[in-house]
């Protein structure tokens, strides 16, 4: 018996055990269980609300324009109805009550609800459209345009209201164009405008001696003897052109005229400002405008103190082209007027005088050339034989190291020779015209002062390596200024393998018109 009680009570034991692990077991998957609910539960609950989410009404934006009524009733509960423009739209919807209405501003963001209720009003637009500024009234509206000229009449609202605004200025406007929001700093455009103190003179221009002559009666008389033309009832012009092809001398030209035009003053050296007339056109569209009055406000800056400044524009013809051409979206209809403004009015400081350059002269509007403006046109052509040699005298010099035997003037002669030779050994090409006739292009035909400097820069960089080699100053003499012009020839007859007519026409200018056809040497 007490066997079999202990027998009983060992299994009893034994069972109790194998219950309790169980019940441990269970207790466990039922925790598992739980904490997998609760989760599915969250994940359910995750599920809803991005399920509520995309299923949400979708809410617009508009932009405020102004509250038309708001009322409050004998409850203290506000209604209230607003004006707004959502894009092309323009609706009167009403104003949420706990939306207080006198707190929307006109230009503003705002949220409208699926049911067209003005929700809530964001913060001022910072992105959006850029406009220029042309025109300002005393009511608060501008007149503003975009770069090809359309003009829209916005309001000035928000912070805006306090500040000026100039014409020429930039503004933010809002997506229904309705409202200028804020100002738009302007870019920064100084690299655009180069000024110089320049150190040319006249003298130091070779082969445009009558050019020079003309341009010192046409500036610096009246300029220097101002009392007299006044005198005489004489007004003198408010700038010139220098026209023909590049690399002649009309920047130097230009520069050397700032600098006379400070002679026998009391004034100080001359300002030379340069801008280069694609530049302003490409960096800047719609914005030439502003960059013109910039550039003539500079001027007048500069010249507060009496001192001369020549305001200089290269390439002209593509800022300043004939109004109505249709080329380049039709930019010279706003620039041509705006230039035309700002050169009339230099008239009440005579020490600005404007130096236009230009190898299209007849690209040029004819209201920039009449008279009055820049009236006085001068031819500043390629350089003859006699001419070169003129220029070439201030570069080969007899302080140079130069063979013996000769002098610089003998060199001079020989080289301009070989330059100007009409010959097999400095034919470039041939070139049609369009009445179809091929005539010979020598090297003679496409030398500017620029080439003829370059062909004896060539001659001396020679002259200096081969005074590193030798050891010892390498004289420059006929051998090394004929490799010089052979180098240049060679240059200029490979580039123009792959010219094209039309461009060839444009660049050289020749006297045979329009180029048709170009034909290498053989
Ligand atoms: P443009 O304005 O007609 O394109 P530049 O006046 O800029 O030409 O001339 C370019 C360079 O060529 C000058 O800086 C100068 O070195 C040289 N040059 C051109 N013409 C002459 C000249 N008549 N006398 C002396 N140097 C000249």
């Amino acid at each position: 018996m007490l066997e079999s009680e202990v027998d009983m009570n060992d299994h009893d034991e034994e069972t109790l055990a194998s219950l309790g692990r169980d019940n441990d077991q269970l207790m466990a998957k039922n925790h598992a269980l739980a904490k997998a609910l609760s989760r599915a539960t969250q994940e359910l609950a995750k599920a809803k609300a991005q399920l509520n989410q995309l299923a949400g009404p979708p809410m617009t934006f508009a932009t405020m324009v102004r509250v038309r009524s708001a009322k409050t009733d004998e409850q203290g509960v506000q209604h209230a109805s607003a004006e707004i423009a959502a894009g092309t739209r323009r609706l009167i919807v009403p104003v949420a009550a706990n939306l207080q209405a006198s707190r929307l501003e006109p230009g503003r963001t705002v949220l409208l609800n699926e049911n067209m209720v003005v929700v809530s009003q964001l913060d001022t637009d910072t992105l959006g459209a850029v406009r220029t500024v042309r025109q300002t009234f005393d009511d608060g509206r501008l007149l503003v345009a975009d770069g090809g000229g359309n003009a829209t009449l916005v309001r000035v609202v928000g912070t805006l209201v306090g500040e000026t605004v100039n014409v020429g200025d930039r503004v933010n406007v809002d997506p229904s164009m309705r409202f200028a929001l804020s100002l738009v700093p302007p870019e920064n455009d100084g690299d655009l405008v180069l000024e110089e103190v320049p150190d040319v003179t006249f003298a130091d221009i070779g082969g445009l001696d009558e050019q020079i002559e003309r341009i010192r009666d046409a500036v610096q008389m009246p300029f220097q003897h101002r009392e007299l033309f006044e005198r005489y009832d004489l007004k003198p012009p408010k700038g010139v052109l220098l026209y023909g092809p590049p690399g002649n001398g009309k920047t130097l030209i230009a520069k050397a005229v700032a600098n006379a035009l400070a002679e026998g003053t009391e004034a100080g050296r001359g300002v030379f400002l340069s801008v280069k007339g694609p530049e302003l056109l490409n960096k800047f569209v719609g914005e030439s405008e502003r960059l013109i009055r910039m550039i003539f406000k500079r001027a007048r800056e500069r010249a507060a103190d009496g001192r001369p400044v020549i305001v200089f524009i290269d390439e002209m013809d593509s800022l300043l082209r004939t109004r109505g051409t249709g080329v380049s979206s039709d930019v010279e209809t706003t620039i041509v007027p705006q230039f035309l403004t700002e050169l009339d009015g230099v008239e009440s400081l005579d020490n600005v005088m404007v130096i236009g350059a230009s190898n299209r002269i007849d690209m040029i509007d004819p209201a920039v050339l009449r008279p009055g403006r820049l009236d006085v046109k001068i031819r500043v052509d390629r350089p003859g034989a006699q001419q070169a040699t003129q220029i070439i005298r201030h570069y080969l010099t007899d302080k140079l190291p130069l063979s013996a035997n000769v002098d610089a003037k003998a060199l001079i002669g020989v080289l301009v020779n070989d330059i100007y030779a009409q010959d097999e050994h400095r034919h470039l090409c041939d070139i049609c015209d369009d009445h179809g006739q091929w005539r010979p292009v020598y090297l003679a035909d496409v030398v500017s002062g620029a080439v003829l400097k370059n062909i004896v820069d060539r001659a001396k960089t020679y002259a200096v390596k081969l005074s590193i080699t030798t050891g010892q100053a390498a004289a420059i003499g006929i051998n090394l200024l004929a490799k010089a012009v052979d180098e240049e020839y060679c240059e200029t007859r490979d580039a123009l393998l792959d010219a094209d007519p039309e461009q060839w026409s444009r660049i050289n200018g020749l006297d045979a018109g329009r180029v048709t056809g170009i034909r290498p040497v053989a």
